[in-house]
């Protein structure tokens, strides 16, 4: 064995050694989860590679994309397109009809760019691309970086005599002898001198290490409500019980039956001991007959998309674009706690309801009970746990004292989850949720310290879920940058400006500053709020920071990134802050420490009520005297 072979057979194992720990994706996967840029590698079913006597898959295929943001499509395209948009349906086709009739008239044809093509063929390409081959992927964004590794990855593959194709490959029926010889489905740069270099490879490998490190999951849980939009024209949903796509957390079904069961037969003389908080007096009595009607119908009414059913603020408050993506499952690491069906995916069918999670059910518990004890079934628990072992951080988006929060509880004490809420926000709560939302799932926000950042912007308050305890002591506020009480998020642009921008420059001693929207915007991890940035930097700031504002740049649309502010600094020290952003320091300071005895109070009730132990009641009063 030669030198140079001896080295493409080390190089080949340690490129098939590099992609080892990437995930294997296959047609199902949403495009999210894909990169927007990358180099791809396909997998087949029945191929192997047998160095150092391991079987394990061998690479068949390598290809990249020329045009920036086309990684995607390249996939769809190959797992769905046609042979005018995929090479690799060209192959696949080709070797399918000269495996079956090497005479077949249609082989020129298909084999030629731009000509038209044959439905029963690409039919039965999707099919095989579907059926036998995955991939896996790591993203580049560089193109030339890109084209350079597809024709090292090629020329390397193609040239390790270990490597070689099985025996009923189907790529040995290719019209091509680069493909039957090389053993990939490629017939560029196979073969080429161009093998893979010592740096290339050390470069795959850090490209690998970060997109797995950035391939940490996550996944929200939203709230149902109580608005829906009625009628459907699903399928009633005894009929999509069980049908995976329509219905994804179907162990939950018996217990969904229970309910669904239980609230269409309920007699109307009943339906007042189970339809609880809905209101007094004459008020109720409609409110629960409303309630019972809607709910006789349940198993005969048409379904809805859940995503589509629910209507109320949260759901209203998200982008079309968001919503879209939920619709059809682009976007697949939302989930919804529902009353009446536990957990739900925004892709399920569900019928026109009306129940809440602090009604009566069957078993006389309230609805949020139910669930809590559901979760905890150990049957049920594993499903749960099983789903739930997929994503690395987990943010809870509802409210802790409707009931949403406990049952979640029951399967999130192993996970590293987040409850975010809105203390001040009363109805606006579900709003605040929904923007929330979009947000993190624009921004693909995954870690809690991304997500932390866009918290105060909202008033918002981020926690641990295992923190929260029935009847806690309402935690003190944990702001990234102070200013919580009643800034709007304006004033907390002008707050940021003045601590991060001009303090700074008038500690260094310069007399102006020009400042940069777009440069706010970032490093307040703000999304979308360009307009607020620009208004912040051009007015009511001078008086704030003690700056005179000299000169405004606005881009032709008025507002945007480049939209730039230039001050004159006055003054010559921290000490001519003007004192009317001192003024918003010290009530915050005092209003901290007003909170104190009030929460004394509530610590001595929950002392009595037996709730917390003299000991933890001694601990706290203690914290909470020493920041007086
Ligand atoms: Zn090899």
């Amino acid at each position: 064995m030669g030198h140079e072979e001896k080295s493409i057979i080390q190089k080949c194992k340690i490129i098939h050694k590099i992609l080892r720990p990437l995930p294997e994706y296959d047609h199902r996967t949403p495009n999210s989860e894909l990169p927007e840029n990358g180099v791809y590698f396909f997998y087949e079913d029945n191929e192997f590679y047998e160095h150092d006597n391991k079987r394990q898959k061998r690479i068949v295929r390598v290809g990249t994309h020329r045009v920036d943001g086309r990684f995607r499509s390249r996939i769809n395209n190959h797992y769905s397109g046609d042979k005018n948009s995929s090479v690799f349906r060209k192959h696949i086709g080709g070797a399918l009809m000269r495996k079956r009739k090497p005479t077949d008239s249609r082989i020129k044809q298909w084999l030629e760019q731009d000509t038209p093509t044959f439905k029963e063929i690409e039919i039965e390409v999707s099919r095989v691309l579907k059926n036998n081959f995955s991939f896996k992927c790591v993203p580049v964004k560089d193109r030339e970086e890109r084209l350079e590794l597809e024709e090292q990855l090629i020329a390397t593959l193609s040239k390790c005599p270990i490597c070689t194709p099985s025996k009923n490959w189907l790529g040995r029926y290719a019209q091509s002898d680069l493909i039957r010889k090389s053993g990939l489905w490629n017939t560029q740069y196979v073969f080429s001198n161009s093998i893979i270099t010592d740096n290339a490879i050390k470069r795959l490998k850090e490209l690998v290490n970060e997109s797995n490190n950035k391939k940490k999951r996550v996944l929200f849980f939203i709230p149902c409500c109580s608005e829906k939009r009625p009628n459907g024209d699903g399928p009633p949903w005894k009929k999509i019980r069980s049908k995976q796509n329509l219905n994804k957390f179907q162990f939950l079904d018996d217990y969904r039956l229970q309910l669904i069961n239980f609230y269409s037969s309920l007699s109307k003389k009943d339906a007042p001991n189970y339809y609880k908080n809905r209101g007094s007096g004459a008020t109720r009595d409609r409110k629960v007959e409303k309630a019972w009607k809607r709910n006789l119908e349940l198993f005969k009414s048409n379904t809805m998309k859940a995503i589509d059913r629910y209507n109320g603020k949260l759901y209203r408050a998200l982008d079309d674009n968001i919503r879209d993506a939920l619709r059809n499952g682009n976007i697949d690491n939302v989930i919804i706690v529902s009353a009446l069906m536990g957990i739900i995916a925004p892709t399920d069918l569900i019928s026109d309801y009306e129940l809440m999670m602090g009604d009566k059910s069957p078993t006389t518990m309230t609805i949020s009970d139910y669930w809590s004890t559901t979760f905890e079934n150990e049957v049920i628990n594993t499903y749960i746990r099983e789903l739930l072992s997929k994503y690395d951080y987990i943010y809870c988006l509802m409210s802790d004292t409707t009931g949403y929060v406990s049952p979640l509880q029951k399967i999130l004490s192993e996970s590293e989850a987040y409850h975010i809420y809105c203390p001040d926000a009363g109805q606006n709560s579900p709003r605040i949720w929904g923007a929330i939302l979009n947000d993190c799932l624009r921004e693909k926000y995954v870690y809690p310290e991304e997500v932390e950042q866009i918290i105060p912007i909202y008033d918002c308050e981020m926690r641990k879920l295992y923190e929260i305890k029935r009847g806690s002591i309402p935690r003190q506020k944990t702001i990234v940058y102070k200013g919580g009480i009643g800034l709007g998020l304006t004033d907390k642009i002008r707050k940021f400006v003045c601590e991060n921008f001009i303090e700074p420059a008038r500690k260094r001693g310069e007399k102006e500053i020009t400042i940069r929207a777009g440069d706010v915007h970032s490093r307040m991890r703000l999304s979308s709020r360009m307009p607020a940035v620009c208004s912040a930097l051009k007015s009511k700031i001078d008086r704030l920071c003690n700056v005179e504002i000299l000169d405004i740049k606005a881009p032709p649309s008025g507002q945007g990134a480049n939209f730039y502010v230039t001050y004159k600094i006055l003054g010559t020290s921290n000490e001519l802050v003007s004192s009317e952003l001192k003024e918003v320091e010290k009530k915050e300071v005092i209003g901290d420490r007003r909170g104190i005895p009030e929460l004394l109070r509530e610590l001595a009730k929950l002392r009595n009520e037996g709730i917390i132990t003299n000991q933890e009641f001694e601990k706290k009063k203690k914290e909470l005297l020493d920041r007086l």
